[in-house]
């Protein structure tokens, strides 16, 4: 097993603690310049945690490293090279680490119980392949390349609604419906009442025109369908490192079985988790992992005068090397405009705290939107569904791949599989 406690104190030992970090923390500012909710505070708190990481009272310091972003804002403008993300992660598997307690937020339990039943955070793992019936899209059932979408695309138009429902409801029904279902899992059929179609269309139809883009482009993966299990994204984030351990093995015994060589994945999120976490929990996790966007040709496009302003999602260009293939793909099509922070200092929309903390993350999105609108394009583009969910509070963002659709230079280069008549 890791060594979090070796690794933690790797990171905070070098911490100087001039507060750079939190310059661009978006929880600090938007929880209103809280110590415990910024970059350099967590470090501070890692420090305590590691030399007394028996005690309860440190147990009550988990809503600090529980509400970092992970968006990696902090490590691009250290001194000391030191990732205050990646401290909130490792100190996250100390104070978690294996099953859930009664104690455990029940939302976190459901999400734990769910994934290991039904490999969907939601139980609804039947409804994340529907979305390739009304698609004009082509798979090969013999090919070592997958498209992997992780469920991510499929799943947030139910976590949206899960939201508003939240709103509704109160936060005491919520965990209370929250704790029946992580008990008796079979009632997490209720999910599958909470689609809003018109938003599960929205999110299909991205899929579908990445796949689309993919087939242009000579790529024709296999798709495993009803059968793709969700990658336990939310298993490691929440800090569940001995769960995320053994389902991630699960994942990757699947794919070893039917000779899978190459993934293809579609969203930050999953391109993030298979390429850096997922060699750290598997042994011999020997697959290329790839973003879409590498596999697409770029002759494909006409050009426009149209001028758009890009959020790039932090999973895509803080936590990788090399994501030059977001900005390259948009060359030629169109005027790319950048919000006050971008590229290395591109700001997280404020997704990974809906679930624990839904008024910070609310306030991280309403503050990103506005420097994004503040540009003055009526267009803003993201790669990423979380991203499009948190910030699409106005109706003006637009997924990538939907985008590109739009300035394809086939005439009807449609991703919805044309209607017949019987
Ligand atoms: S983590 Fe880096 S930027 Fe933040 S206080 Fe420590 S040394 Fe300074
Ligand atoms: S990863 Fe993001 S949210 Fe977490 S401490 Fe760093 S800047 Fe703050």
């Amino acid at each position: 097993m890791i060594d979090y406690t070796t690794k933690l104190r790797k990171e905070v030992e070098v911490c100087i603690e001039c507060g750079f970090c939190e310059a661009v923390c978006p929880t600090f500012s938007s929880s209103g310049f809280l110590p415990s909710y910024g970059a350099r505070g967590r470090i501070i708190l890692a420090r305590d945690l590691i030399e007394k990481n028996s005690s309860p009272k440190f147990r009550e310091l988990s809503s600090s490293f529980m509400s970092c972003l992970n968006c990696f804002a902090c490590l691009h403008v250290c001194p000391a090279g030191v990732n205050a993300g990646a401290v909130s992660s490792y100190a996250r598997q100390l104070i978690n680490g294996s099953t859930p307690t009664k104690e455990t937020d029940p939302l976190i339990r459901m999400i734990l119980n769910l994934t290991e039943k039904f490999e969907n955070p939601l139980g609804i793992q039947r409804q994340m392949s529907s979305w390739v019936d009304s698609s004009d899209v082509s798979f090969s059932n013999d090919s070592s390349i997958l498209l992997y979408t992780g469920s991510m695309y499929q799943i947030t138009p139910y976590l949206e609604r899960l939201q508003r429902m939240r709103e509704i409801m109160g936060e005491s029904l919520t965990k209370f419906f929250a704790s029946l279902i992580a008990r008796f899992p079979t009632l997490s059929l209720v999910f599958k009442l909470l689609r809003d179609r018109k938003s599960v269309n929205s999110y299909e139809n991205s899929l579908a025109s990445i796949v689309k883009l993919l087939n242009s482009s000579g790529v024709v993966p296999r798709y495993l369908g009803a059968s793709e299990p969700y990658p336990g994204t939310l298993l490691h984030d929440l800090g569940y490192s001995e769960n995320f351990k053994r389902y991630a093995e699960r994942v990757t015994s699947r794919f070893k079985d039917m000779g899978i060589r190459k993934i293809i994945t579609v969203d930050p999120h999953t391109y993030d988790l298979l390429r850096n976490i997922y060699p750290d929990y598997v042994r011999d996790f020997n697959f290329e992992v790839y973003h879409y966007l590498e596999f697409i040709d770029m002759k494909q496009f006409t050009s426009s005068q149209e001028s758009i302003v890009l959020h790039e999602p932090c999973h895509l260009v803080l936590h990788s090397s090399s994501s030059d293939f977001l900005h390259d793909v948009l060359d030629g099509i169109c005027e790319t405009k950048y919000p006050r922070r971008h590229g290395s200092r591109t700001e997280c929309c404020g997704g990974p705290d809906e679930l624990l903390f839904p008024d910070l993350s609310s306030s991280i999105s309403r503050r990103r939107l506005k420097d994004l609108e503040d540009v003055g394009s009526s267009k803003i583009v993201t790669a990423c569904p979380i991203c499009e969910a948190n910030l699409n509070l106005r109706g003006n963002v637009i997924d990538l791949a939907d985008f590109l659709v739009q300035h394809h230079n086939t005439p009807r280069f449609s991703t919805r599989r044309p209607f017949q008549r019987k």
